[in-house]
């Protein structure tokens, strides 16, 4: 009896883990690549009692940031187990390494290639063997070659934008791998413009900005991803400027990303604009229908799945502006059928795709997380915003948030007054009226309102 009651447990697992798989695959588009990477492919489905999954994060950051997400974490895992489930995060505990056999010794010897300490890890498959080149990326291709070929001496800085999902993270990595392979002894920096604010926030917290600014002085090659994550938050901002100015003049590459041009990065200041336009600049389109179809030859034939061509062509036919939503799209078809035992054909494939619409369903906004949101990023209390409390960057956050519930919830204006302290439905108008004027007034709050809208809408926040 106990072996039959482990047999079912050990079933329950491996279906928890393959859900937690699909569940992979439906997150990945709402979350920006190295976080993905870092926080959510190292984590681990650990077990489920009744309605609750636990879910092991590797470290104590990955939980933190795990839990940030642990509603999107819910929904799709109850998209891929087809139930209603809670989610609960811990640290899995390291494994104790063995004592040194010979063999473990040199498994552990420092791997051939080594990024700054405050660099996010490169992954391993954003290289440029692996970056499919057609017209729409050709330059951007070309540009970040050269920059990784003669580091700090062509392109400086090199300025690559374009919209979510073209490829921008993956160039910017593959000149990070191939600097690193060209020339060992440079010392390579990936960052992220969330990543590099969490960073500098730390350090004012803890009085470390001292030891910041030297980390940030000592890289050779400055790999600066989302740039626009700065906008708006203008000690960040200084400080990026700084550290910028100071490894551009000592002629260390800088390569830098955006999801826009220098110049419609308004809110950020003319002198910053100015610099960036004195290097390369340049975009990434959005790939056409044979660039697509290449792609996706590629990624399955990493995947070892053997795709006939039908399949793919329908995938690139109807997903055609993300990349990484077309790869999406590709794991989740193989995901599919290889889950419900059916074969892959054109139809099945069409079929799935229309139920494709998890970034549709994160849209399900509630007036709370707006809130919370809001809070978030514009750094102030959530409850304030609830409060009666009149500082006039609070009342600012409050509109913002009343506004965004207005936009992006399915709430009424009595529903968001409530979830606002009891406020009424005119106090709500109000305040969305303010908010659309000053959007069409000021570029900066109209910037950091889109913004704002877009990672509510894809999850991100
Ligand atoms: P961005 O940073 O512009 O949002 P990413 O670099 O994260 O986009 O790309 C999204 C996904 O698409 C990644 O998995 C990346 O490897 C893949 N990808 C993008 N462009 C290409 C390309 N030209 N060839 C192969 N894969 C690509
Ligand atoms: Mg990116």
């Amino acid at each position: 009896m106990d072996q039959q009651l482990q047999l079912v447990e050990n079933d329950e697992l491996v279906a928890l883990e393959q859900a937690w798989k699909q569940s992979l695959g439906l997150l990945a588009p709402g979350i920006n690549r190295p976080s993905f990477e870092s926080f959510f492919k190292t984590a681990k489905p650990l077990s489920v009692e009744g309605k609750t999954i636990a879910i092991g994060a590797a470290s104590e950051l990955a939980r933190i940031f795990l839990e940030k997400y642990s509603e999107m974490v819910k929904t799709a895992l109850e998209a891929s187990l087809g139930q209603p489930v809670d989610v609960i995060f811990s640290v899995i505990k390291p494994v104790e390494k063995k004592p040194g056999r010979p063999a473990d010794v040199r498994a552990t010897k420092a791997p051939a290639r080594v990024v700054s300490s405050i660099s996010l890890p490169l992954n391993e498959k954003y290289t440029f063997p692996n970056f499919v080149i057609g017209p729409c990326n050709r330059l951007a291709h070309a540009a970040a070659q050269s920059a990784a070929g003669n580091p700090g001496k062509v392109y400086n800085p090199f300025f690559l934008y374009g919209g979510p999902g073209l490829g921008k993270t993956h160039l910017l990595q593959a000149v990070g791998h191939s600097i690193l392979e060209l020339h060992p002894r440079l010392s390579v920096a990936y960052v992220s413009g969330e990543m590099f604010t969490s960073h500098y926030v730390a350090a004012l917290r803890e009085h470390k900005s001292e030891e910041f600014r030297k980390k940030y002085r000592s890289i050779d090659v400055w790999l600066f991803d989302d740039i626009q994550f700065l906008v708006g938050k203008e000690r960040t901002k200084e400080e990026f400027f700084h550290t910028f100015n100071d490894l551009y003049q000592m002629n260390k590459q800088i390569v830098l990303s955006s999801d826009r041009s220098p110049r419609d990065l308004s809110p950020l200041e003319e002198r910053l604009k100015s610099r960036f336009e004195s290097g390369l600049v340049v975009d990434i389109a959005p790939p056409d229908l044979e660039t697509r179809i290449a792609i996706l030859q590629s990624k399955a034939e990493s995947e070892q799945a053997e795709v006939p061509f039908q399949i793919l062509e329908c995938i690139a036919i109807l997903i055609q502006t993300n990349i990484r939503a077309l790869e999406g799209a590709l794991v989740t078809v193989l995901a599919y059928t290889s889950l419900m035992k059916v074969p892959l054909t054109v139809e099945t494939a069409q079929e799935i795709l229309s139920r494709y619409v998890i970034e549709k369903k994160f849209t399900d906004l509630t007036p709370d997380a707006v809130q919370r949101a809001v809070a978030q990023v514009l750094q102030v209390d959530v409850d304030d915003l609830r409060s009666e409390k009149r500082q006039k960057d609070l009342v600012m956050a409050r509109h913002t948030a009343m506004y965004l519930s207005r936009e992006l919830t399915r709430c009424s204006l009595n529903v968001i007054g409530k979830a606002f302290g009891g406020r009424d439905h005119a106090t709500i108008l109000h305040a969305c009226k303010r908010i659309k004027t000053l959007m069409e007034k000021d570029p900066e709050v109209n910037t950091t309102i889109e913004q704002l809208i877009h990672d509510l809408k894809t999850g991100k926040l």
